[in-house]
């Protein structure tokens, strides 16, 4: 969060930088079932972020020291690839993408069903090609279509979206420059049936009205995404993507 001095962040017609209405998500295309060797993947476009995530497991989990033997873990690596930003990112894990990649492994845990599967992990690997802020919640969205992708049962799928304060407005799915400049970032992740709140995390100042504010706009945002998780899925099984690119479906 920083200060944006003289640019304004909403204009006078109460437009944003980027033209969206203040409760406006930015473009979002998901795509499931997009790498062969994993068991599970999806492809995500959100606004100037572009993530892929595949999913492996659940397999015998390694160490061995992990296992629990009441339940599957959920491992989830968050990875933001060194050109995924304007300067180059030093490759390699760094305190930022160990503290996602726990939330999100906790995250994702809640709506797996892992007493199914005890002694196995179930590995989620999230990779940033590009990166414009709120990678997190596109992340998480595109990681809970790639467990879905897997067969791997769940409650429900999670979707995740930001908000947050500029310019004064609380305003929905902050891109980049609203992220550096403006007061406050609250990303949040839900489970849309039951309005479960799964993840929250707040950088910056609200006051309790517009917490409240915020978050039943990004309630509603979430399950407009919801739906679109629900497309993709669903594209999934009826183009017959596999039998082109995976010989080994088209001869079942
Ligand atoms: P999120 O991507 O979930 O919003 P942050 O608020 O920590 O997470 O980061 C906001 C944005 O800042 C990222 O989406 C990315 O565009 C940029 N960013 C994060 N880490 C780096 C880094 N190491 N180098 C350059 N830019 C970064």
């Amino acid at each position: 969060m920083g200060d944006s001095g003289d640019l304004k962040l909403i204009d006078d017609s109460g437009k944003r930088l980027d033209g969206r209405k203040l409760d406006e998500l930015r473009p979002i295309k998901i795509e499931a079932n997009v790498l062969r060797r994993a068991d599970g993947s999806a492809y995500l476009e959100w606004g100037g972020n572009k993530i892929l995530a595949a999913v492996y497991g659940p397999r015998e989990a390694h160490p061995r020291h992990l296992q629990d033997p009441t339940k599957a873990i959920v491992q989830c690596r968050y990875n933001m690839a060194a050109f995924s930003v304007m300067d180059r990112k030093r490759p390699g894990p760094d305190r930022r993408s160990v503290e996602i990649s726990k939330i999100l492994s906790e995250a994702l845990a809640y709506v797996v069903f892992t007493e199914q599967f005890p002694r196995t992990s179930i590995d989620v690997f999230i990779e940033v090609l590009q990166a414009d802020a709120g990678t997190r919640c596109s992340g998480l969205t595109a990681a809970s279509v790639a467990l879905a992708d897997a067969g791997i049962p769940m409650k429900d799928l999670i979707v995740s979206c930001a908000f947050g304060k500029v310019g004064g407005k609380v305003v929905l799915d902050l891109y980049k420059e609203e992220d550096n400049l403006g007061e406050a970032d609250v990303p949040i992740a839900v489970v849309p049936r039951t309005e479960e709140i799964v993840l929250l995390q707040m950088d910056g100042h609200l006051t309790v009205e517009e917490l409240n504010h915020g978050l039943t706009m990004t309630m509603d945002a979430c399950k407009y995404i919801y739906g679109l998780q629900r497309d993709a899925l669903k594209n999934r099984y009826s183009t017959g993507m596999d039998n082109e690119e995976n010989p080994k479906e088209a001869s079942k």
